[in-house]
């Protein structure tokens, strides 16, 4: 029943439809002869590649062939903005928006696009496999109306507007995100009379068109940035590619734990393993021309064009980065598997053209990173068949989005939260965290007297590492947020030790700038060749393996500590996220707590000097003001890397009864977690913890332009002192966190629940609350009682353990009883604050 309702309210719509166009199609049935192509393709342009496009030379309509050997046939679908504004969520130039595999098929009078569905596998030799469309949706892109058949040479003509000039091949305005303020700008929609097509690119393997779309709303509530030119009329353009699926003798390489790759998740449907995964690695065709050879140069080399908008001065810098990569693929049996090339000023192909791959540069207006190196892959196979490096040119610059700086988490998760899934992992924000590090070594070199030529050194050292990064993330790898383990405190303050080094096992990692505390032992800043896990790791993914050993053999090095792994899905960079705290952005040196320790103590004297050093007549405040904000930001950093330990679990990756193998977890030792205390005690929650000179405060201005400076304008230092402080607590006292502390005296931790927590009430009471309180502390008190509160009887208390809540009831109790009525009016009051609050909260406890 249900389905003969559907089809005759489908009918109905045909009708109706002809109804409209009863003139054009009605009024002609079979009395003339159908028309031929070469009829239909009279006034337009032919354009010819893999699917021959014909553009009306009068209307711009497109029309396009589709010959009898492509139909039921795979190809590959791939596109990326062209340009587009951060105001429509992200939507940027050279955003990888992912591939897919579709297949063309005839269906009666209509040429159909269907996307295959490619992430399960069943073994041909399993009759299971005779049921392997079972329950997977494939999904119909299109259905567009065959206009001419050519019986005698096989094609077929269509309207390919509707493919193109529609979101038919894929979403572009991406959807609302839920908790999107309503006042938020938003895309109008979809504008068919303005989106237009503006080139088209066609080539024997792939057909590529940009198009652009115009989204139009007749009246906005926000015109968005001064990105965009008018609100209610905004342009997105498009690159779309067809692509003819690779006929080759690419090898497909399968995805280990141990080895951070890219991957295409595919499900072994046929199997009973209990890791039924055929992940596929994403790498390059990369081949041996000498197959023989131990070491031999490619069939084909990995091309990187430089874009010819990439500043002069820069290009040797950034060519000689690439080629780092050249070490180990010398160790995986490849003599220059990658190679540099200058895209000429006058060249005739655009640089967001799939056949060449580019680093190219932008100036954006609130550039989303300051580095991203997207690749895109055939599906069925991993095979990497393209891919850009992004770079911002805002790297180069004092541009500072200080007013986040203080907030390190926010800004970061700004960002994870702008992704799709599309785009998932792929995204890099080494560029933002590689500025905020450049930023903090130029406010240190400038405060100690550092000559132009130690800048220009940094800088040079910066720049190195982030290209090595981005490139490293186009030949497949992901982060190591793991790798800043190689060295000690110590060799990071030996210049000659580190000279020409990677300061961590991989350049893949997110690691802190290195800053020594005394500055007449500084060294290398960054990275400056790949490390030996980057060297392993493209050994893993490109030596041409003989026998399944060699594999086993290489994979079996992954106890040796400078291969050590673990990537985003493990890092600690959100409170509460994960469990092992040397898993860490914005660290360095496999003495965590020692190095931040010393980066606390380094911030501290500089605070002391900065507004002398940043006070320049004739100029306004604004670099002392961002000097400050740089400054504190790097605080908060050094922070949130030393309260991981608390709670914290070392994992390990290793296989059972691999050589150097240790248990997959183990607790952090009761020595590190007690320093990890003590130093967040002196250095984040002391009453002397965020000291500056008072009259720095006095100097902190920002320089007025016209009306738009933000206001009130005046410096929020305690609400930032209180948000580095939060992050820390928001982390120790995280349900995740406490839980695993309980969890793990099981298993070998010693720092028990109870004795932190009283450590942890000592650190924030017991310095002054006999006496006179100071405003830093009495933020931090009162916050942190309203947390163990919250802890009994706020909306998330479910997800607290009992042991968590009698913990925090003893604690408030213990507050009550130290709280007496002592010292100044202020800090009178703020007891009483206390103590009501403890006692209403206690009423309230069940
Ligand atoms: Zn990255």
């Amino acid at each position: 029943m249900l389905f003969s309702v559907s089809e005759n309210a489908q009918a109905q719509k045909r009708k109706k439809g002809k109804k409209k166009n009863q003139v054009e199609v009605v009024a002609k049935p079979e009395k003339k002869k159908a028309k031929t192509i070469t009829d239909l393709v009279k006034s337009s342009k032919k354009i010819d590649g893999l699917f021959p496009i014909y553009q009306d030379t009068i209307t711009g309509t497109i029309q396009m062939i589709i010959s009898d050997d492509q139909l039921n046939k795979e190809y590959i679908y791939f596109s990326q903005i062209a340009d587009g504004v951060m105001d429509a969520g992200r939507i940027i130039r050279g955003s990888y928006r992912g591939s897919k595999v579709f297949k063309i098929e005839k269906y009666f009078d209509k040429i159909e696009f269907i996307t295959q569905n490619t992430s399960f596998y069943f073994d041909p030799e399993s009759a299971l496999s005779k049921s392997k469309d079972a329950n997977i949706s494939n999904g119909n892109m299109a259905s567009i109306k065959i206009e001419s058949h050519d019986k005698k040479e096989g094609l077929y003509l269509i309207k390919a507007d509707k493919l193109f000039l529609a979101e038919t091949l894929s979403q572009i305005k991406r959807p609302n995100f839920p908790g999107r303020p309503p006042t938020a700008f938003k895309l109008g929609s979809l504008n068919k009379t303005k989106t237009k097509i503006k080139a088209i690119r066609n080539y024997d393997n792939n057909t590529d068109l940009a198009v652009e779309y115009v989204y139009s709303s007749p009246s906005v509530l926000n015109r968005g940035s001064n990105a965009l030119a008018d609100g209610r009329n905004v342009s997105i353009k498009v690159f779309h590619s067809l692509i003819a699926m690779p006929e080759n003798d690419y090898e497909v390489r399968y995805d280990d734990p141990r080895v951070g790759y890219f991957t295409t998740k595919v499900d072994d449907q046929t199997s009973t393993s209990s890791t039924p995964y055929r992940d596929l690695v994403h790498r390059w065709n990369l081949k041996k021309k000498d197959p023989n050879a131990a070491i031999s140069e490619p069939v084909e080399p990995i091309t990187w064009w430089i874009e010819n908008s990439t500043p002069v001065e820069w290009r040797e810098t950034i060519e000689k980065a690439v080629l780092q990569w050249n070490v180990a693929f010398k160790k995986a049996g490849f003599k220059n598997a990658m190679a540099v090339k200058i895209q000429p000023d006058d060249a005739d192909w655009d640089a967001g053209d799939i056949n060449y791959n580019v680093l190219r540069w932008t100036s954006s207006p609130q550039p989303p990173f300051g580095g991203y190196g997207p690749s895109f892959v055939n599906p069925k196979t991993g095979q990497i068949l393209g891919a850009d490096i992004m770079l911002e040119y805002v790297h180069f610059t004092n541009r500072v989005m200080y007013d986040k700086l203080f907030d390190l988490t926010s800004l970061h998760d700004t960002f994870e939260n702008s992704k799709t899934e599309e785009d998932d992992n792929m995204y890099c924000s080494l560029g933002h965290i590689m500025h905020e590090n450049t930023l903090f070594g130029n406010t240190v070199l400038k405060a100690t007297n550092a000559t132009d030529l130690e800048m220009k050194r940094m800088k040079k050292e910066a720049m190195t590492a982030l290209i090595m990064h981005e490139v490293g993330h186009t030949l497949g790898l992901n982060h190591n947020m793991k790798a800043s383990q190689l060295f000690s405190p110590e060799q990071l303050a030996d210049a000659d030790f580190i000279k020409g080094k990677c300061l961590t096992g991989s350049v893949m990692d997110y690691a802190a700038i290195n800053i020594t505390k005394d500055r007449t032992k500084q060294g290398q800043y960054y990275d400056t060749a790949v490390g030996p896990y980057d060297v392993w790791a493209i050994q893993f993914g490109y030596t041409p393996f003989k026998t399944k050993l060699e594999r086993t053999e290489l994979l079996d090095q992954s106890t040796k500590p400078e291969l050590i792994f673990g990537n985003d899905a493990d890092d600690m960079r959100s409170p509460g996220k994960a469990i092992d705290p040397r898993v860490m952005v914005g660290d360095m040196s496999n003495d965590q707590i020692r190095y931040s320790i010393d980066r606390f103590e380094t911030i501290n004297t500089m605070m002391a000097g900065i507004k002398n050093k940043f006070t320049k007549s004739g100029q306004s405040y604004q670099e002392l003001r961002q000097a400050y904000y740089i400054l504190s930001g790097q605080r908060g950093s050094a922070a949130n890397v030393i309260s991981r330990f608390i709670g914290g679990v070392y994992v390990d990756r290793a296989m059972a009864k691999q050589k150097g193998e240790k248990q997959p977890y183990t607790p952090v030792s009761l020595t590190d977690q007690k320093r990890a205390m003590a130093a967040l005690s002196k250095y984040v929650f002391a009453p002397d913890a965020f000291n500056a000179p008072n009259d720095l405060y006095n100097y902190l201005a920002m320089q007025r332009r016209g009306y738009d400076f933000r206001t009130p304008e005046d410096p929020k230092i305690h609400r930032q002192v209180l948000g580095y402080q939060k992050n820390v607590l928001n982390h120790i006292l995280h349900p995740n966190t406490l839980q695993r502390i309980t969890d793990s005296e099981l298993y070998g931790n010693t720092y028990s629940l109870s004795t932190f927590m009283n450590d942890l009430n000592r650190a924030i009471f017991k310095a002054d609350i006999y006496y006179n309180i100071n405003s830093f502390r009495q933020n931090l008190q009162l916050e942190y009682t309203n947390m163990l509160i919250d802890m009994l009887t706020g909306k998330q208390n479910s997800r607290y353990t009992n042991n968590a809540k009698s913990m925090a009831l003893y604690n408030l109790k213990n507050i009550k009883t130290m709280a007496s009525n002592t010292g100044n009016i202020s800090s009178r009051a703020h007891k009483q604050h206390l103590r009501t609050l403890i006692d209403n909260a206690l009423k309230e406890v069940k």
